[in-house]
Parts: structure tokens; C-alpha cells; sequence
């Protein structure tokens, strides 16, 4: 019987935790789900008929608060898959010291089977109950959005919260991943995809670790092979492309095409929409069979779509050198173990695709301080500047073109301070997951001193506690 996702996380963390001296209670208390709410709900449908619907809301950590994590819609979820990626927030938080504990919310639903006047009831009420138990809001849990979830239902999600919580001054700051103009953050859509990409950047620019898996150092010109067009992969491809590297082939759910002349992520999501289907992309190779797209002849395979694809079975056909997790547990501890032996870098999901949830992070800090990052200083920082150039050019007695000005003089802007706080983010965690690689020998793979890292600093924070002597 194939092991739950459950199971894979904690088994990742069991292998970490061996690398610490931490006493076992601690590492029991850190591994354990404190708490999942499992409810559910009747909702009608437009042609009359009431359904049940399941849901959860599962906390895997409190040693920080709120707890955070994102909602997913999916008519496969379950429990054990909410517990387990809740255990993945609070180990992903922790690697990139986003001050949260570790949440998961989910309900059982096929997004694409129902229409959006059903998917927002489905929300409206699916808050109602998470209100009713304390399980929202700004400093308690915070969700965001998952896998079936956007934009769109976290709005719903906000104004459900404020019309139940009237006068709340922080209310806004109960969930991220807002539109922009119901207090969201630039940046925060694509936050996921820049950071796997910022990641990889950084992952391509140590060349003694690349000329090690036969590649040149930098991300230019790599071949790339993304599975899912969804939030991750559509960004993660765009990214990619507009930093020099090639994206070869996309896999979804009906079947991938391949371009080795590099695909344009718009243009396939252009064509999948007007012909609901991803195949017969104009120029383009269709792959019948999405699955083995995975197994592409490529630098960079990026799954970005579910759990549990790269396994035991196919994990030793797979040629990508690199593989950056943009998908919660897209890799089996098999897989994991063959890639070890193969050479094969993997980049774990608690580190690539934590950039949400740094971005996360900045629009909930937005939200409490009622004012957009930039507001404060732009003119202020843009005055500043220009005194620099008059003193400069008084001096040298050369005044500087306007094209110059205009690129010397650049005042802070939310986007631009959010993505320089994310790549920070991004570049500071890999160091540190590197460091405590080349600090403990014995931890060989990225994953191991991912997760290492997250522990000892959950650890740290119960420690500081004192509720572990
Ligand atoms: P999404 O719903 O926007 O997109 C999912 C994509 O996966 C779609 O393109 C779909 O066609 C594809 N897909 C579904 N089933 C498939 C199959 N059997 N084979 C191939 N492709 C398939 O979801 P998302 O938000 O992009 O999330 C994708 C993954 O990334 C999930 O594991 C999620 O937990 C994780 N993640 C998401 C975020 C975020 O900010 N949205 C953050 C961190 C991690």
C-alpha cells in the first residue's frame, strides 16, 4: 500500500531529527499535529439540492502565532493530507523565519465541477465555522490560498470575517493572498513562483555544486520541465524564462507538450483555455501521457503540481539534474533516496516554495500597520537622491543625462521593496541550508539540513519558552 504524504513528512522528519541532540519529547512535540477540526456542512446547489460537504482546518504548531497556511479545494483531500501539510508550514515558516506556526485548511470539493456562486457559499460558510471555533483571525490562524484557491476566495474569506468580526481594526490581516484592492500585497500572486525561481537562481550560482552535476553555473540557458499550469507553475515557467533559461516542456493533468526551442508560458495558457486542452499546442510536440513528461530529457524538472509524483518507480528514469520541489511533497522518500544515489540535487518544498509564504508574511505585517510598504519614505528617499546627483555634478562639474537621473533616482515602491525582501529571504535560507550541510557532514541532502534547520529552530523557540527544561 503506497504511504500517505503523512507518512513522507514525517519520515523526512525522523531523518533529520536523528541529526540533532534534542530530547525526544521535544522532537515528539514538534512532529505532532496539535489540533485538526474536521466538520462539515450542507450547501445548496443552484438546482435545489442540499450536499454535505466535508472540510478541516488543522494547527499543526502554536509555538508561534498565528498559526498560517494556505486553504486547498480538492475533491481527492482528506485528513491525513491536511495534517501533513500543515506539518510542512511549520517546518517551511521556520526555514525561512516567517514568525508562524504551521496551519492547513481544505475542503472537499472539485473547484472545476461547481460554479462561482457555489464555490462562494461554499467559502462564506466554510468561515462562518472557523469563526465559530476561534480558528481565524489576525493573530490566531491565518490562511492564504492552496491548490483550487485564489485570489478570488480570499476575498471572500476577508469580507466574510468582517462582516462576523464588525469594528475589528486588525480584521483584514485574518488571511492573505488578497486582491490588491481588498488589502492584498503587489506581488504576493506570484510570490510562490518568483521565490522557487530566486531559489533556483541561487541554487545554479554555486558552480563547484553545478560543474558537480556536469552543468554550468547561472540559470541561463538550462532546459526546463514544469509539471502544472496552475499559481506555482505558471509563475515559476515565467520566471524561469525571463531569466535566461529555456522551459522545454509542460506537463498537466490531460497530457504535456514539448518545444525545445522553449515554450511561452502565456501562450500555452492562451491556447488551454481556448481549446481546453494543453495538446496540440501550435509547434509543439504533444505528450499523450502527462507522467512522462517527468522523464524528459532536462536540466531542471520543477513538479509543481501535486503530492506523491516522483516516486520509486519512476524516480530512476527521471534525467533532470536538478529538481526543485515548487509542490508540497512531490517526492517519495524512495524517490528521495534514489535521486541521493543517483547525484540527482533536489531542492526541498520547504525551502522552494516558501516565497508565498514570505510574501504572506509582508501582507499580514501591511495589514497591522494599516500603510503600504514605500508609502512613508518615497518622496522623502527620491529627495534624498537627488541632493546626492546636485552634489556630484557640482562637483565634477557634469551634469547627468535624464536616462542616468531616471536610473540613479528610483524611490521605493511596494513591489520592488516586496521582491527584494523575498529574494533576501530566499538567498539567506539557502546559505543557511548549505551551511549546516557543510557543518554536519554526515547531512548529505538538501532536505535533510532543510529540515534540521526548521527543528532546531522550532526547538529554539520552545526552549525560550521554558516549557522544555
Ligand atoms: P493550482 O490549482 O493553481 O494549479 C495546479 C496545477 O496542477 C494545474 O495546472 C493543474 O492542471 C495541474 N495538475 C493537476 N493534476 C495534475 C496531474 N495529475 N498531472 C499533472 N498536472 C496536474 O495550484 P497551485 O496553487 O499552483 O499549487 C500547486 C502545488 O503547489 C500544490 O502542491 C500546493 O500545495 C503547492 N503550493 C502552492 C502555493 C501557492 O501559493 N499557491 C504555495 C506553496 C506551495
Amino acid at each position: 500500500m503506497p504511504r500517505s504524504l503523512e507518512d513522507n513528512v514525517d519520515a523526512y522528519f525522523d531523518r533529520a531529527a536523528a541529526f540533532s541532540s534534542h530530547p525526544r519529547g521535544l522532537l515528539d512535540q514538534i512532529r505532532a499535529c496539535n489540533g485538526v477540526y474536521s466538520f462539515q456542512f450542507p450547501v445548496r446547489h443552484p438546482d435545489g439540492r442540499i450536499e454535505v460537504v466535508r472540510a478541516w482546518r488543522a494547527e499543526h504548531s502554536h509555538h508561534k502565532l498565528p498559526a498560517k497556511g494556505g486553504i486547498r479545494y480538492s475533491a481527492a483531500v482528506d485528513e491525513s493530507e491536511v495534517k501533513a501539510l500543515a506539518a510542512l508550514m511549520t517546518y517551511k515558516c521556520a526555514v525561512v523565519d516567517v514568525p508562524f506556526g504551521g496551519a492547513k485548511g481544505a475542503v472537499r470539493v472539485d473547484p472545476r465541477e461547481c460554479g462561482a456562486e457555489q464555490l462562494e457559499r461554499i467559502t462564506r460558510r466554510y468561515v462562518h465555522e472557523l469563526v465559530r471555533k476561534n480558528l481565524i483571525g489576525p493573530g490566531v490562524d491565518v490562511p492564504a490560498p492552496d491548490a483550487g484557491t485564489g485570489e478570488r476566495e480570499m476575498a471572500w474569506v476577508v469580507d466574510t470575517y468582517m462582516a462576523l468580526n464588525p469594528g475589528q481594526l486588525d480584521g483584514m490581516a485574518c488571511v492573505t493572498g488578497k486582491p490588491v484592492t481588498e488589502g492584498g500585497i503587489r506581488g504576493r500572486k506570484e510570490a510562490t513562483g518568483r521565490g522557487l525561481v530566486y531559489a533556483l537562481g541561487e541554487v545554479c550560482a554555486q558552480a563547484g555544486d553545478m560543474a558537480a552535476l556536469g552543468l554550468s553555473a547561472g540559470l541561463d540557458g538550462k532546459r526546463v520541465v514544469v509539471q502544472g499550469i496552475g499559481n506555482v507553475g505558471y509563475h515559476a515557467a515565467r520566471f524561469c524564462r525571463e531569466r535566461g533559461a529555456r522551459v522545454v516542456a509542460i506537463a498537466v493533468r490531460e497530457g504535456a507538450i514539448l518545444d525545445p526551442k522553449g515554450l511561452d508560458e502565456d501562450a500555452v495558457v492562451e491556447h488551454r483555455t481556448r481549446t481546453r486542452s494543453i495538446l496540440d499546442f501550435p509547434g509543439a510536440t504533444s505528450i499523450p501521457r502527462s507522467a512522462d513528461a517527468l522523464e524528459l530529457d532536462c536540466d531542471v524538472l520543477i513538479p509543481a503540481a501535486l503530492e506523491n509524483q516522483l516516486t520509486g518507480d519512476n524516480a530512476p528514469r527521471i534525467k533532470a539534474r536538478i529538481v526543485v520541489e515548487g509542490a508540497n511533497g512531490p517526492t517519495t522518500p524512495e524517490a528521495d533516496e534514489i535521486f541521493w544515489r543517483k547525484g540527482t540535487l533536489v531542492v526541498p518544498d520547504i525551502y522552494a516554495n516558501a516565497g508565498g509564504v514570505v510574501v504572506s508574511y509582508f501582507e499580514w505585517l501591511k495589514n497591522l500597520s494599516h500603510v503600504g510598504f514605500g508609502r512613508l519614505e518615497r518622496r522623502h528617499q527620491a529627495a534624498s537622491d537627488l541632493r546626492l546627483l546636485h552634489a556630484i555634478e557640482q562637483a565634477t562639474g557634469k551634469p547627468f543625462t535624464a536616462a542616468v537621473r531616471a536610473v540613479l533616482v528610483r524611490p521605493p515602491d511596494e513591489l520592488g521593496i516586496v521582491n527584494s525582501g523575498l529574494e533576501e529571504t530566499m538567498v539567506t535560507a539557502y546559505q543557511e541550508i548549505r551551511e549546516t550541510r557543510q557543518r554536519q557532514p554526515a547531512v548529505q541532502d538538501l532536505r535533510t539540513a532543510a529540515f534540521l534547520n526548521a527543528i532546531n529552530k522550532v526547538a529554539r523557540a520552545y526552549l525560550e519558552l521554558g516549557i522544555f527544561p
